[in-house]
């Protein structure tokens, strides 16, 4: 009998003298050192080596270094999502007795993590509108370790006051931590301006195709940073080198996406809230908007891609308006390279009371358009369409 063909053995990548110009997708979980020595240093930080997937892989590595350049920092760190970037963050700096000042705006799901599950930790929490900073301060107590705020409120798109609290942060030796997932470190670089950690969901505009979800925490204290580490490889909240490979590659063009959903978004603003259908529009860069001049001082010329406005009518007109304009995704999420349409009553914003809901303005008619990268004539000729549906019902 002959024998086996080695099959098991691994045969050796070929070695080329030219270089691969797009990086390398390495699946490889486990790595194999030569020795215990060498493990050793790479352990000890005496050699650079991969050890085991959990732990950390080159296209991981890639795409942190990718988002540090954009916020300014170094040694980010790639998670499995934006909420295990959360969860990394919290759980990594803080421990029971532990109390955050939270911005009563946040993603939903951070919301929840804070009112359901941190207290089952013994973290606690108060919730505060980071528009006004006296409410801030006046959430504080002796027992606060951290502030967590997102620049941009959802959905409604008001704008924190970043200077205050940044100042009260500094002032109370809190750890400021900024999800800036909504502004991208383009529209507001919040590692340069002064966060202690900067969290992403890469999953939204810096992946930018809605087929990764991926995560990104950047520590400003390098005892932090190893804290948040070891949480995310004890947890297990690492990332697929697959996710990380496509988000890389959506990276390369998030500029120019940029740049072209915020173009399209003002001129669709002004276009929305010319129709009669419409009630409100709620864009940072239009001069009617509450928190206008706070957003061209934190802002720029960057106020991003996202809208808000409000109908006049119910579900009626809001179930209308989504028909009349299929091309449009209605999609709870934000930051495609197209235009979604989400409707915060039925979906983030569901689990309040109608009450609850009208406190903070969003009533069944209320819309959060994430505008993206379309001819803006579609974009126009789409929305038109679906706003004469809506003044059509009379
Ligand atoms: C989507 C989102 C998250 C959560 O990110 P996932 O990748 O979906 O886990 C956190 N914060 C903000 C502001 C978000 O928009």
């Amino acid at each position: 009998m002959s024998d086996s063909p080695n099959l098991v053995r691994r045969t050796p990548f070929p070695s080329s003298v030219s270089r691969a110009v797009a990086t390398p997708l390495q699946p490889s979980v486990v790595y194999s050192s030569p020795d215990p020595d060498a493990l050793d240093d790479q352990y000890e930080g005496r050699a650079k080596g991969y050890t085991y997937g959990r732990e950390g892989h080159p296209n991981a590595d890639v795409l942190a270094q990718m988002i540090d350049r954009m916020e300014g920092g170094e040694g980010g760190i790639i998670t499995g999502s934006g909420m295990s970037a959360v969860t990394a963050t919290i759980l990594g700096l803080l421990g029971q007795g532990d109390h955050i000042v939270g911005g009563n705006q946040l993603y939903g799901r951070s919301l929840r993590m804070m009112a359901q599950d941190l207290p089952k930790w013994g973290i606690t929490s108060t919730l505060a509108d980071p528009t006004d900073i006296n409410a801030m301060a006046a959430a504080i107590t002796p027992a606060t370790r951290m502030i967590l705020i997102e620049v941009v409120s959802n959905p409604t798109l008001r704008i924190a006051d970043m200077e205050g609290i940044e100042a009260l942060a500094r002032d109370r030796g809190l750890i400021l931590v900024v999800d800036n997932t909504f502004t991208t470190p383009y529209g507001f670089p919040a590692y340069a301006r002064g966060a202690d950690v900067v969290i992403h969901s890469v999953t939204k505009l810096l992946a930018g195709h809605s087929d990764v979800t991926l995560g990104y925490v950047l520590a400003r204290d390098a005892g932090q940073r190893k804290a948040i580490y070891d949480t995310v490889v004890t947890l297990g909240l690492t990332p697929s080198p697959w996710d990380c490979w496509m988000a890389e590659r959506g990276l390369y063009t998030f500029d120019m996406r940029f740049e072209r959903a915020q173009a399209n978004a003002a001129a669709l603003a002004d276009m929305i809230a010319e129709h009669p259908a419409v009630e409100m529009v709620l864009y940072p860069g239009r001069r009617d908007h509450p928190d206008h001049n706070r957003a061209a001082t934190l802002l720029g010329d960057r106020p991003g891609n996202m809208l808000s406005f409000r109908l006049r009518g119910g579900r009626n007109a809001a179930n209308a308006l989504t028909r009349a304009a299929p091309e449009v995704a209605f999609a709870p999420t934000l930051g495609d390279v197209g235009t979604t349409l989400s409707h915060p009553a039925s979906s983030s914003h569901r689990g309040l009371t109608p009450g609850g809901r009208a406190a903070l303005g969003i009533t069944e008619g209320f819309f959060r358009v994430s505008v993206g990268c379309e001819p803006i004539e579609l974009l126009h000729r789409d929305f038109s369409k679906a706003l004469d549906a809506v003044s059509a019902l009379g």
